[in-house]
């Protein structure tokens, strides 16, 4: 790549579907395919982009001459308030089948103006979210190679390829509610490639719909559709670590390519000025980070559950007595809207009991938080980048799996890596206590401990010069990236 500088740059856009657990990980790929000499220009939409301008500061991302950012419209009416809070998932995934195409198309022609001017190089590439699916066609139109970008597991697109199936087997939509609670989410899936021992329960939760119209199925279809139309597409994976759904979805879709873990990848890279960039919406509470200091190595329970996460309040009462009764030092993140109807109120009784080793914040810098020598342990909701982030500090984990491909990811850590246990949908306190002594204290949670550092030299190998992520993501960038039309 070295005689990249004496020639024109190469130009990635690059577009995160507009959600945390999405805008992560790209950023970490833009500056990775930055460190190989690509001018990037990273696109958010004009309300994240506006709440990292606050949670980051307002000349937080001015300055950088070949990393820029480029906002579009995302379509929904705003949010009243001060717009701290994630945008409704199923509100977002319509709009973007509605309204994102033509704002892209403009802006790649802005962008092909202001190269004409000479200010900056030609785009060359797209780099998109999977679930962006239109940059494909944008992509054909202005004869650019793109690449589709999964920010979750390889193992859920391998599910969601199968939805159709599902709905042609009269799996979906479920006959009615009552098929939620009476064992019929117990049932085998053994007729999908890739997926050992699955249950429909460990398949994205889209599928516990009763509704033949419903938005997200139409949504993961239509994408599925598409996908298969991509030059090909990225995974923050490794093949070391879903290897049979990789090898099951490289027949179904040959140009795919495993990268991951990125967390990995970048801490293993020289750092350069980009270091700085980071993609938090919420302000990141630092004193967390002190607090750690004062407590004894691998004795802290570290407790988030994402950007999106929601539970009621009584669901939090029983998480915040299976912490106290534990009696382990915790720090908990509680998003000003995590709990369902508003604000959070723990009990007096509960501040009295804990207040000498327990620290609540809003938000934190999640991966230094989990590199930091005193937690032991994390209790996740499951997003794959918690998921990744916790492999690659070598943290196991309690699983309370919300939403979306979770489950899956749950069943992977306990029944794939060996490296967590999961906490009951129907959570309560003595479960939680229990499992949060097994994991810190107790034989159980020591093997998991021992093989999730493992997975994270595995994670290291994976992705250092000669690993399959590096190789892949060589690969990537020769065979599809700086392909030309
Ligand atoms: N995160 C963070 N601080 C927090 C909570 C989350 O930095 O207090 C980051 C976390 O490191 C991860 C992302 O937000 O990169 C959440 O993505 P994930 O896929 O785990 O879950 P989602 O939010 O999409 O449900």
């Amino acid at each position: 790549m070295s005689n990249f500088a004496e020639r024109i740059k190469p130009h990635a856009v690059i577009t995160p579907y507009p959600l945390q657990g999405h805008i992560n990980p790209l950023l970490k790929l833009a500056k990775l395919l930055h460190l190989r000499g690509f001018h990037i220009t990273f696109v958010n939409t004009e309300y994240n982009h506006k709440r990292l301008l606050k949670s980051r500061g307002p000349k937080a991302f001015d300055g950088f001459t070949d990393f820029t950012f480029e906002t579009i419209p995302d379509g929904l009416t705003p949010i009243e308030g001060d717009g701290d809070v994630s945008q409704d998932i199923i509100s977002l995934s319509d709009s973007i089948r509605k309204n994102f195409y033509h704002p892209f198309c403009e802006l790649l022609a802005r962008l092909k103006d202001s190269s004409n001017d000479g200010h900056i190089p030609p785009v060359s590439c797209l780099v998109s979210d999977i679930g962006l699916t239109f940059t494909i066609q944008a992509a054909e139109e202005h004869g650019l190679p793109s690449v589709l970008f999964s920010s979750a597991s390889a193992c859920s697109l391998l599910s969601a390829l199968h939805f159709r199936t599902l709905i042609d087997k009269g799996v979906i939509p479920l006959k009615d509610e009552s098929y939620l609670t009476n064992g019929y989410l117990d049932t085998k899936v053994d007729w999908i490639p890739g997926l050992g021992n699955f249950r429909l329960k460990d398949l994205p939760d889209f599928i516990r719909t009763t509704d033949p119209n419903d938005i997200m199925i139409k949504f993961i279809i239509e994408a599925a559709d598409r996908v298969h139309e991509a030059n090909s597409i990225v995974f923050n994976t490794s093949d070391e670590l879903e290897n049979d759904v990789i090898n099951a979805l490289s027949i179904k879709i040959p140009s795919i390519y495993a990268i991951g873990p990125l967390t990995s990848f970048l801490n293993q890279s020289p750092q350069n000025n980009l270091a700085s960039i980071g993609s938090n919406l919420w302000k990141e509470d630092m004193k967390c980070l002190e607090w750690l200091e004062s407590k004894e190595q691998g004795s802290v329970v570290y407790v988030n559950f994402g950007s999106i996460t929601v539970m009621t309040p009584d669901q939090l009462l029983e998480f915040a007595w299976g912490l106290a009764n534990s009696k382990k030092p915790f720090l908990w993140i509680i998003r000003p809207d995590l709990v369902i109807g508003g604000s959070v109120i723990l009990s007096s009784d509960f501040v009295n009991e804990t207040s000498d080793r327990g620290v609540i914040a809003s938000w934190c810098p999640q991966e230094k938080v989990l590199n930091h020598p005193s937690v032991g342990g994390f209790l996740t909701h499951c997003g794959w980048n918690s998921t990744m982030e916790s492999i690659c500090a070598g943290v196991p984990m309690l699983c309370w799996p919300f939403f979306a491909e979770q489950p899956t990811n749950c069943r992977y850590i306990c029944n794939e890596w060996e490296i967590g246990a999961e906490i009951d949908t129907n959570v309560k306190r003595e479960e939680v206590e229990k499992l949060i002594n097994e994991l810190m204290v107790g034989d159980k949670g020591k093997k998991m401990r021992q093989k999730a550092m493992e997975l994270k030299k595995k994670a290291e190998e994976d992705t250092r010069p000669g690993g399959c992520s590096y190789v892949n993501l060589e690969k990537v960038i020769k065979e599809v990236l700086l392909k030309q039309n």
